[in-house]
């Protein structure tokens, strides 16, 4: 790495040094292999990019065959690409042992994979079915990834687990029944697994977006605002951000991803990272609550 700087013969060999030791520092996951489920698009595919620039390999877990492939064929030859329906427990006992046949281990198991459903937004017409729907997949399809990931990084005596959650499993109101229940539930099974977990060595986190315009909430708020194209229903969501000059981007998921999954939180575990530029401390929200999304 240092006679590559040295070589070159239009920068200085001050400056390659330390651009160097940065490019080397900057590999916060070399050799680690992570799977990522939900990573055919949006923050998932943000963070195998982010983790694949920082060393590490990326089995990408998705329900998106065709997509999933495109992706890991764009992320280049350190991602790798298997079908998975998190709902389905043998899915994900397959993926994990596919991370671990083809790689040798698993490090990093990223349950990222959740979706939204259309329900009505009150409480006395839940609908129990959508409910359910959206549990498998957002809490127990998270239990199940704990679960198997567990299984190989307990012999292995180490790993990091994370967990997307949302600002709407902090805050009631913010999204319907089903989608904020299943948010805040994703914390207690992370804080329950922690307090297991650690005595192996395993830690466990959460991350916890503001919105973000990726592809399932623009679909979500095509039915609410039909007359808006998705540019405008991204500028809504952008809009509703509290932090002055910046807005919340799968990059920054991806971020607080990489801190986590890395040796820089070697001793943080049981934690949710609230990833939303201050918006859940501010007493008065102007964000549209989830009756006010009922057209
Ligand atoms: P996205 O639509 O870009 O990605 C979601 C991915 O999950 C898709 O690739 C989809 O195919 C996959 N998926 C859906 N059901 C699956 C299943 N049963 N098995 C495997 N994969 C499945 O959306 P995103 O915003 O990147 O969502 C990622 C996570 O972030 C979700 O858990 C979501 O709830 C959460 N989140 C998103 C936001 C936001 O505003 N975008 C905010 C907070 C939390």
């Amino acid at each position: 790495m240092f006679k590559i700087g040295l070589r070159s013969n239009c920068i200085s060999r001050a400056f390659l040094t330390k651009s160097s030791i940065r490019k080397f520092s900057a590999s916060k996951l070399e050799g680690k292999i992570a799977l990522i489920t939900g990573a055919a698009s949006g923050i998932g595919k943000e963070t195998a990019k982010k983790f694949i620039n920082n060393g590490a390999k990326v089995v990408i877990a998705d329900i998106q065959t065709k997509l999933g492939k495109e992706t890991a064929t764009e992320l280049g030859t350190h991602a790798s690409f298997i079908s998975c329906d998190v709902s389905k427990e043998s899915d994900i006992a397959h993926a994990v042992d596919y991370a671990v046949s083809n790689y040798g281990q698993l490090d990093i198991m990223f349950n990222n994979a959740g979706i939204a459903c259309h329900t009505p937004p009150t409480i006395v017409d839940l609908d129990l079915a959508a409910f359910d729907r959206v549990m498998s997949i957002n809490v127990r399809g998270v239990v199940a990834g704990i679960k198997h990931a567990s299984r190989v990084m307990i012999p292995q005596g180490h790993g990091s687990i994370l967990c997307t959650s949302s600002i709407t499993g902090v805050l009631g109101g913010l999204a319907q029944h089903t989608y904020s229940i299943s948010k805040s539930t994703v914390v207690g099974v992370m804080k329950s697994a922690a307090a297991e977990l650690c005595r192996y060595g395993i830690r466990i986190n959460c991350i916890s977006p503001f919105a973000i315009p990726t592809p399932f909430v623009i679909e979500e708020m095509r039915v609410y605002f039909p007359g808006v194209d998705d540019q405008g229903l991204a500028k809504m969501i952008h809009d509703n951000g509290v932090l002055r000059g910046a807005i919340c981007e799968p990059e920054d998921i991806a971020n607080a991803a990489l801190y986590l999954a890395s040796d820089d939180a070697k001793y943080v575990s049981g934690h949710n990272l609230v990833v939303d530029g201050g918006f859940t401390s501010i007493k008065n929200l102007s964000f549209p609550v989830s009756n006010e999304f009922e057209s």
